[in-house]
């Protein structure tokens, strides 16, 4: 790799900030890919990288999935991302949250941060007492801020219900079957209500104890984690972890619809090609999960209350819909038309 620009996922940002902090030993990249809807938001990731240019391509990747998860979403707010490249035995100090909060605020609000995978609401707190550019800090009863994982659940759950609709014509989840990968924060909170509706749930975690404690909850059953994608069910619901969906687990699908709130699930560009070949209706991760950000983002520009939260969430069936019809009208796949349509939203079309 020669530079930067040859990183395959350059995208022209605006933006790539290296941090580091000798005293500390921090070693962190803030990337903000585009800023043409507002500042650069997206969270923080604490992660060891076997290499450090894991780490830069993970940031690219990651901030302009966040354009296009905030442009979809209709929020004033770009897409940026940061990650805190952990050392082998993932030490986080408060030395180290305390440079990364000074190395936030020196970009002065072109980039607004809050949690990602390794990073809780006691570090946001920390990075909080140097700047005021955080979100995601813990809020009074009542108020709008917290943690995102129920609102992002909430989205997952509306999603879900218009793929059924559109997919299979029902207007309920009664008496579906939903395999569902994941049995976490978001996978939880859209279990509950499916099942709460009826739908019977079939349920896979590497944690087989999350897995066991979620199903007896919702009344499911648990099922291996290399079973889940294959199993024949209305819907297979990705809620754990990204690029899942490859030529080889695609091939093995053996539901008519995909949809969950996982990040990034296509592992290439490829596979939105391949999911639609076979038939699957699928809803681009970026849209049905956008619940989380959209707390976040009223949170971080107080516009508005609990009520206007949930009324934004519910924006995302209907955004799902114009998506698939203009896959149905064109015949170009779901995600590559999410994709070109939050490319225009962000002057980049
Ligand atoms: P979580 O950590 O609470 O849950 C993830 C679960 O997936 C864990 O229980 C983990 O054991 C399980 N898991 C990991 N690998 C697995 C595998 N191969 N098979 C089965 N289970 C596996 O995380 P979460 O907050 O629920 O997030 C889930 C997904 O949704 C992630 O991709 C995340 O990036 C995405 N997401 C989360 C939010 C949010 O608000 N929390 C918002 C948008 C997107």
């Amino acid at each position: 790799m020669d530079s930067l620009w040859d990183f395959p996922d350059f995208d022209e940002h605006e933006l790539v900030h290296f941090v580091t902090d000798r005293e500390s030993g921090l070693k962190a990249v803030i990337a903000v890919h585009s800023t043409h809807l507002g500042p650069g938001a997206g969270g923080t990731r604490f992660w060891h990288y076997a290499d450090p240019s894991l780490a830069i391509a993970d940031v690219l990747r990651l901030s302009r999935g966040m354009s296009y998860k905030n442009a979809m979403a209709g929020l004033p707010l770009g897409g940026g991302k940061a990650v805190i490249l952990a050392d082998d035995a993932k030490t986080k100090t408060p030395e180290m949250l305390a440079a990364f909060g000074k190395a936030v605020d020196g970009l002065c609000g072109r980039y607004v941060t809050a949690e990602d995978v390794g990073v809780n609401v006691a570090d946001m707190v920390a990075i909080s007492r140097q700047t005021r550019f955080v979100a995601g800090l813990p809020v009074a009863e009542g108020a709008v801020g917290g943690d995102p994982g129920p609102h992002t659940s909430y989205g997952v759950y509306l999603g879900v219900k218009a793929a059924v609709k559109r997919a299979l014509g029902r207007d309920s989840l009664d008496g579906l079957h939903i395999a569902l990968q994941g049995a976490g924060s978001v996978a939880g909170g859209f279990a509950r209500r499916a099942a709460a509706e009826g739908a019977r749930l079939s349920i896979a975690d590497i944690d087989e104890g999350r897995a066991r404690a979620l199903a007896a909850e919702t009344g499911g059953a648990v099922v291996g984690a290399e079973e889940v994608m294959t199993l024949e069910a209305d819907v297979f619901s990705p809620n754990a972890l990204g690029a899942i969906l490859n030529e080889q687990s695609i091939a093995r699908l053996n539901a008519p619809i995909v949809a969950g709130g996982a990040n990034n699930q296509m592992a290439t560009s490829q596979d939105g090609d391949r999911v639609q070949a076979r038939g699957i209706l699928y809803a681009p991760d970026y849209v049905i999960n956008a619940g989380g950000i959209i707390n976040v983002s009223t949170e971080y520009l107080k516009d508005g209350d609990q009520d206007l939260v949930r009324r934004r969430i519910e924006t995302i069936p209907g955004k799902l819909e114009t998506i698939w019809e203009e896959s149905a009208v064109t015949g170009r796949n779901p995600a590559r038309v999410a994709g070109d349509m939050a490319r225009r939203l962000i002057g980049r079309g």
